[in-house]
């Protein structure tokens, strides 16, 4: 059953595209994602943990360039906007954790209908996977940067466009660093 393009025990995440050994994590409904993505997604986790005081402002901005990456198709909306919030605030407004902590919490709070964001077919070329095994701690950080930016740039005009507007809407001005 299998083509001749196929890699035997390996699988393909629907949203980053990373080739990876089948493991037998259990499924990850949350997200648009393999079982092994998501297994690297925790990886990923700890290893920000232990290098905490190098990569602990980032840790808002994986979880958002993550969930960008794995929209799932039937989730909640409030997901991608959540996720494309953060990328905004923290790539274009320098916000930081609580900041995006902050406004997510405004959001969910103060508004409800939410537009359906609808991924690209290719969200960006880095992954989650690059990012954990790009080196030490100075190329984990790079990585990590040029990943959630290139997520955010590969998403469309249109949908950036949206998330701007609502995010300027609803978020008070004092939780962007810079204007
Ligand atoms: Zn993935």
């Amino acid at each position: 059953m299998n083509s001749p393009d196929d890699t035997p025990g390996s699988t393909v995440c629907p949203g980053c595209g990373s080739v990876l050994p089948s493991s037998g994590w259990p499924e990850a409904p949350k997200y648009n994602a393999t079982p092994e993505c998501a297994e690297v997604a925790g990886e990923l986790l700890g290893y920000e943990v232990q290098n905490a005081a190098r990569l602990g402002y980032l840790h808002q901005l994986r979880i958002d360039a993550y969930g960008a990456q794995h929209v799932a198709p039937d989730g909640p909306r409030i997901g991608p906007v959540f996720a494309l919030n953060g990328l905004y605030m923290f790539l274009e407004r320098g916000s930081g954790n609580l900041d995006v902590r902050t406004a997510h919490g405004i959001m969910a709070n103060s508004f409800d209908d939410w537009p359906r964001l609808v991924p690209p077919a290719r969200v960006g070329e880095l992954t989650a996977y690059d990012v954990l095994t790009a080196g030490g701690v100075d190329e984990v950080e790079s990585t990590l940067l040029r990943w959630a930016r290139e997520v955010w740039e590969a998403w469309p005009d249109a949908e950036r466009a949206a998330v701007r507007k609502l995010t300027v809407e609803i978020v008070p001005e004092r939780y962007f660093r810079h204007q």
